[in-house]
């Protein structure tokens, strides 16, 4: 008989869980607090525009070297299938106060070649950054199993493998954004490399990223997160799951120290063969399991570690088509001409992403506008309690973003027709993310290597999926953690795990 599987939570863990459980037999139910599939990975729609709240770019969104182990994965979850992806030629850019600019370019040699002409002071360490991204083009990390599932051999393997990387992982692995930009002399290198990513982030993820944007294979996908969260809700649907949306775990139910089913917020209890949380990894150990399966490596994680700080979000739509714009994948920063403070925080520079790659987000002729701002969960959870005042803060940012933004493209404040600003509370309720986090836990150089455990100690028939086991976040975490949790599934029922395309 067909085993049965809870699956905790429809983002893209759950959803990656549940497609490889169909396609290997098991019997799978999602069940979502929220009324769509998608977690973080969402949209909303406000004056005819659509809020986009994900996609930059998807890692292993076209076959070939650099992450590309990734493409396959996609490909079975059917994201990729029938898609458009628009591979841009900058990553970021940035201006000083002159106006001078530095593009980050998405090729390298183009790259290269600009940073030579900005900063000749600093061409020995442009070369070793560009050389890194070069090598990093012809790595492939594994992405096939879990480390659970690694023998002695895959062990071997993945050594030899990772040979001709093994200085990079160490030079830049161990070095944080931060470091990396104080190596250049240049002021706007320095501003550029430091804004570009997060500052405590290891810098050899970036030059990572870079290797896989100039490969082409880290596109953005034209109809943006809810279309490709959309695209595997419906892999999983087609695959014969099933998602019961509006329905919040409270419990997961446990006897004998195995997990044995969920109680939802409304006292209903389901039973299954398996449990795997992709929801919140706090709730799930210390509300969902009330803390009885942790030990002092995970109380340590949720302790120490830092996480990707939450964001204030702010979405314009705008009567303008930023045609004369270039397209660019992070976005444009711009210093302030004098630093404002926004929600208790000062901030000399503003970084703002014209979707003008992606017409589908706005109606015809006019342009999204979304601006990250990091910000801080404590701030906002004081505010929230006083209604009046946390929308009057809401408004605040959103008056002092579209100033701002009037500054940089004169004329913009009399064309913006709708705005929009969610807060780390916004995130929080919608997706039960610790903190309001977005990411989960930051990928700094002290937990570069960290392989986090997928089950916890003493816990019986329960998986873990999705950013809060996968260092780093992202939407290939839920991809490769789902599917890792169906692999270490089949292997205690003595299957042969299987994955098809359609
Ligand atoms: C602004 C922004 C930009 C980003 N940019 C990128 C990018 O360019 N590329 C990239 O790869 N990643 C990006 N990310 C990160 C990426 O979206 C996340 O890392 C990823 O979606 C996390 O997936 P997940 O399944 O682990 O978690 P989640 O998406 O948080 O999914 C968890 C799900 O569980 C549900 N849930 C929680 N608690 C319960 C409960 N008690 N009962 C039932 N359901 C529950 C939630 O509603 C949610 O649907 C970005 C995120 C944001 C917000």
């Amino acid at each position: 008989m067909e085993k049965s599987v809870i699956i905790i939570g429809a983002g893209f863990g759950g959803l990656a869980a549940g497609c490889y459980g169909q396609m290997n037999g098991y019997l799978t139910t999602i069940f979502e607090m929220h009324d769509k599939p998608g977690g973080l990975c969402t949209a909303w729609q406000r004056k005819g525009y659509t809020v986009d709240s994900c996609l930059h770019w998807l890692m292993g969104s076209s076959p070939g070297g650099g992450m590309s182990g990734l493409h396959p994965l996609w490909m079975e979850l059917g994201a990729l299938q029938g898609q458009q992806v628009v591979d841009m030629d900058r990553f970021y850019q940035i201006e000083d106060a002159s106006g001078k600019a530095f593009t980050m370019y998405t090729d390298i040699d183009r790259l290269e070649q600009h940073m030579m002409e900005l900063a000749p002071e600093d061409s020995r360490f442009i070369r070793q950054c560009t050389r890194a991204v070069r090598r990093l083009t012809r790595l492939s990390l594994p992405v096939d199993k879990p480390p659970e599932m690694y023998g002695p051999i895959d062990g071997l393997k993945l050594l030899f493998k990772m040979l001709p990387y093994l200085g990079d992982m160490r030079k830049w692995g161990g070095m944080t954004m931060k470091d990396l930009a104080l190596h250049f002399k240049n002021p706007l290198l320095r501003e550029a490399w430091q804004q570009v990513w997060i500052p405590e982030f290891s810098s050899v993820f970036i030059l990572m990223t870079l290797a896989t944007m100039h490969l082409k294979t880290s596109g953005y996908i034209v109809g943006g997160s809810m279309k490709l969260s959309r695209a595997i809700e419906k892999r999983y649907l087609d695959l014969g799951g099933q998602i019961k949306y509006k329905s919040r775990v409270a419990k997961i139910l446990v006897e004998n120290d195995r997990a044995v089913g969920v109680r939802l917020g409304d006292g209903s209890e389901f039973r299954a063969d398996y449990v795997i949380s992709a929801a919140d990894g706090h709730a799930t150990i210390f509300d969902m399991l009330d803390g009885k399966y942790v030990d002092d490596r995970i109380r340590g994680y949720y302790r120490d570690f830092p996480i990707f700080a939450p964001l204030i979000y702010v979405g314009l739509g705008v009567n303008r088509s930023f045609e004369d714009l270039p397209q660019i994948i992070s976005g444009l920063a711009f210093p302030l001409e004098k630093p404002v403070t926004i929600a208790g925080d000062e901030r000399k520079w503003l970084s703002v992403r014209v979707h003008n790659f992606d017409p589908t987000l706005a109606p015809a002729g006019k342009t999204l506008l979304t601006v990250m701002m990091e910000s801080n969960f404590p701030y906002w959870e004081t505010l929230r309690r006083d209604m009046a005042r946390y929308r009057a803060e809401k408004d605040q940012i959103a008056d002092t973003v579209v100033d701002l933004l009037d500054g940089r493209f004169p004329g913009l404040a009399s064309q913006v027709e709708m705005r929009d600003v969610a807060t780390p509370i916004t995130f929080h309720r919608y997706t039960g993310n610790w903190q309001g986090t977005y990411e989960g836990w930051l990928m700094t150089p002290r937990i570069v290597t960290l392989n986090m455990k997928r089950t916890l100690p003493g816990l019986d028939s329960f998986y873990m999926a999705g950013q809060w086991v996968q260092p780093g976040g992202g939407l290939p975490s839920g991809a490769m953690t789902g599917r890792y949790a169906i692999q270490m599934m089949c292997k205690r029922d003595g299957k042969r795990f299987v994955a098809t395309v359609p």
